[in-house]
């Protein structure tokens, strides 16, 4: 009897594995399809300074068209994306897309801003990952200081000496670095110190509870604290209230990301908002 069920068990394992498979197998291919048949779009999120009232930043956050699925979101594929190495073409197709509509809004007058790009692990492995953001920069035309590469922690702590050579080598491009979902790792500041990166992104699971935990509010008071005293700036994401901002408006957080001032937006959407803030500024 238990050897029957054992083998039954085993019997549908297989059979849930071969499944598994071919499925990634299939999902693969419908990837490599996605990029060429141009059915990634990409949503800009903007990132407000609450000093200079201004839009300084926009995260570009990839989504997929899918034929028949609809609008997909990244934490349905990119994982995938990455186990099959397909993140890298659709890296870089985000990166160029990311870049050369920043160059566009910047023809067409608005106020320059950086436009942040989220890296994945695999990506930042790469051995010309350098190379390609910098033929990318070389292409578009895009002002290096503009643009923005999201790497996360736990890309840092892995191999550290690697990791600041190839931050090195990328931060002589010009470009801009940081760090995000800040908070959720188990790196510290004391040890991020050591990388060259100019910002830190408070993840939104601390913003969550600043308004009703006294821990997490401490926390996010002293991350603000020690990055502005090692000169990094700092951006909390994931801001979705009134009370969340002022709180972190009165702990010296002066960017923010969040739905509370906008979700992330499809470009045209986005480009209506800069031309009615450009307008409302009178240039
Ligand atoms: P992330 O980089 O931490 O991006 C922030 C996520 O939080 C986005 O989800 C954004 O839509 C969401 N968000 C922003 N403000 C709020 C808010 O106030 N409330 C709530 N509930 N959510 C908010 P999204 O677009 O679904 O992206 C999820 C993750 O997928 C990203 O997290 C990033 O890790 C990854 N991702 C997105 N685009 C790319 C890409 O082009 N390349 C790579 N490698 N990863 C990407
Ligand atoms: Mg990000
Ligand atoms: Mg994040
Ligand atoms: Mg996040």
């Amino acid at each position: 009897r238990s050897k029957e069920t054992s083998r039954n068990t085993y019997k549908f394992f297989n059979h849930h594995m071969s499944e598994q498979a071919s499925k990634q197998l299939s999902v693969e291919q419908e990837l490599r399809k996605a990029v060429e048949r141009n059915e990634l779009v990409l949503m800009y999120q903007p990132q407000v300074d609450l000093i200079s009232d201004q839009i300084t930043g926009v995260e570009a956050l990839v989504r997929w068209q899918h034929p028949s699925r609809g609008l997909v979101p990244p934490l349905e594929f990119i994982p995938l994306a990455e186990e099959t190495g397909m993140i890298v073409p659709i890296g870089e197709w985000v990166l160029r897309t990311a870049c050369r509509q920043n160059v566009e809004w910047q023809m067409a007058g608005y106020t320059p801003m950086r436009v942040a790009v989220n890296l994945s692990a695999y990506q930042f492995k790469q051995s010309n990952i350098v190379q390609t953001v910098a033929e990318i920069l070389r292409e578009t035309g895009l002002n290096p200081k503009y643009l923005e590469l999201e790497i996360t922690e736990s890309i840092a702590m892995q191999n550290a000496e690697q990791v600041i050579q190839t931050l090195e080598a990328l931060k002589l491009l010009g470009i801009q670095i940081s760090i995000d979902d800040f908070g959720t790792g188990y790196s510290s500041l004391s040890y991020l110190r050591n990388f060259p990166i100019d910002r830190l992104k408070i993840d939104k699971t601390f913003v969550d509870n600043i308004t009703d935990s006294a821990g997490d509010a401490v926390i996010a008071e002293s991350i603000i604290a020690m990055a502005k005293s090692l000169k990094l700036e700092v951006i909390a994401e994931g801001v979705e209230t009134k009370e969340q901002y002022q709180f972190l408006k009165s702990s010296g957080c002066h960017e923010m990301q969040g739905y509370f001032f906008s979700k992330p937006l499809p470009v045209d959407r986005l480009t209506s908002k800069l031309s009615r803030l450009s307008a409302a500024s009178g240039h």
